[in-house]
């Protein structure tokens, strides 16, 4: 028992960009609740999280604890996707072999004189590893899940309840090339969530009310009755505003490479309003040089306005001409080519911003719903396909990009999806009005976060 704001609550995510920043917006959301935080994270990570942390406007007072592991691929500026699987995979398995760590982090947080924590928040992947910390301290632990609920219903061993909401084959696709030791990790620790006190996931019920209902009452889904709560979306104050003018000179700085950036916010202040299409695949997404082109080339039959951030060695497959300074000017300064991370919340707050090329991870999805941003569907794994079926067949706010026989999305179908997601009025409209609900939602889940967690916790 005892007052909320006396509960330390250990923050436990997986360190992958799509996992550390909701998890972020958690702990920041639960220490303005009264609790007190500790996240922990692989020491190399440490300098993003926070520049992530800043960013998103969290609270200073989130204390940070690190795992003292080596980054797989330290010593490499441009990450190709292989590399970024790779970290992902060794992630998975660091936390596996580091229990011993984790343990003397909670030995010293039990020692050190403040609260001793009071239970493990998790994320599905690392939920193994959390249920055995958390019983040898005896304290439970709570799942929070970053992902839709929707994906929640398919995780592995309830897909064959026979009430899947979705397909398997769209949704919830784990990435075999993890490696086998990873992946059966991964579905092993994914099995565990029957065993938590609690389930929190980054939804809403006015986005997911099937799935949710799913997790809440269906036995055959949740056969252990462990009690779920839909405390989405987490998202930064900045998605939840009307104005432009309050992206503060701090959150520019906040990124790694300020000028590149400042560039390209720059030059979309020189374009019209609703007229640019944003192209981002996420940390994790990939395209091929063929796939590429195609894009190149789609675009610039468009005749639309693109910011394209395309990472590591992509520019290299670009038709010669296409890019026309170093700087990321492209086709006659119709568009834009960024090279390295973008400031994502800005560019899709920005008026001249109309349109979202997008992997659908949930993150993505989510910021782009909150600024009422129509998106065009492109989605490699995990959930990212039922994310799209959402987005295109539920709320209607986008639209997919089919493949041909061969497996490339042609420049023709490009084409023709940018002129229809800057040009569609009827979807624009359709994406404002949920952008309402989404962030009058998010200003609600604060205290019902409390409330569920102090039911359970009052249990202990
Ligand atoms: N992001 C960003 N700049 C980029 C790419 C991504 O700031 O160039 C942020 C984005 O705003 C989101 C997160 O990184 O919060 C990506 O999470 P998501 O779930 O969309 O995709 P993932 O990378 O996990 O596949």
């Amino acid at each position: 028992g005892g007052e909320a704001g006396r509960r330390h609550l250990v923050v436990l995510p997986l360190s992958a960009y799509g996992h550390t920043i909701p998890a972020l917006l958690l702990a920041d959301r639960l220490l303005n609740l009264g609790y007190e935080i500790t996240y922990i994270c692989p020491e190399y990570r440490m300098k993003q999280l926070l520049q992530q942390s800043k960013a998103r406007g969290c609270s200073q007072e989130i204390r940070f604890k690190t795992l003292k592991r080596t980054n797989p691929v330290a010593g490499k500026s441009e990450l190709s996707v292989h590399d970024t699987i790779q970290i992902l995979a060794s992630v998975i398995l660091d936390y596996h072999e580091n229990s011993k760590e984790l343990k003397e982090i909670m030995e010293e947080l039990f020692i050190c004189g403040g609260t001793p924590p009071s239970c493990i928040i998790c994320d599905a992947v690392v939920s193994l590893w959390a249920q055995d910390v958390a019983n040898e301290f005896k304290i439970p632990w709570i799942l929070f899940f970053a992902s839709p609920a929707l994906a929640l219903t398919l995780i592995p061993g309830m897909e064959n309840s026979g009430l899947s909401l979705v397909h398997p084959d769209e949704n919830c696709v784990p990435r075999d090339d993890l490696g086998s030791d990873a992946f059966e990790f991964f579905l092993e620790s994914c099995l565990k969530i029957h065993d938590a006190v609690g389930v929190m996931c980054n939804t809403m019920v006015e986005l997911e009310a099937d799935a949710c209902k799913a997790l809440e009452e269906n036995r055959l889904i949740n056969p252990n009755n462990v009690p779920f709560a839909a405390i989405g979306p987490l998202l930064p104050r900045s998605c939840l505003e009307e104005s432009e003018s309050d992206q503060t000179f701090e959150e520019n700085e906040a990124f790694e490479g300020a000028e590149k950036k400042d560039a390209c916010l720059k030059w979309l202040d020189q374009q019209t309003e609703a007229s640019v299409v944003y192209i981002s695949l996420g940390s994790l997404g990939e395209a091929s040089a063929e796939q590429v082109k195609e894009f190149a080339f789609g675009l610039e039959a468009s005749r639309k306005g693109f910011l394209w951030v395309l990472p590591g060695d992509g520019v290299e497959s670009l038709p010669d001409g296409f890019l026309e300074t170093a700087t990321g000017i492209a086709v006659n300064n119709r568009g834009f080519v960024l090279r390295t991370w973008a400031p994502q919340l800005q560019v899709l707050k920005h008026r001249a911003t109309g349109g979202f090329l997008t992997h659908c991870g949930w993150n993505s999805t989510l910021e782009s719903m909150s600024h009422g941003v129509p998106m065009i569907t492109m989605p490699f794994f995990t959930e990212q396909g039922g994310n799209a079926k959402m987005i295109v067949e539920y709320f209607k706010i986008g639209v997919r990009l089919p493949k041909d026989e061969s497996g490339v999305i042609t420049r023709h179908t490009i084409e023709v999806a940018v002129r229809e997601v800057i040009e569609n009025d009827a979807m624009r409209k359709r994406a404002a009005e949920l952008k309402q609900v989404v962030r009058a939602t998010a200003k609600a889940p604060p205290l019902k976060t409390k409330a569920f967690l102090e039911q359970i916790l009052n249990k202990y």
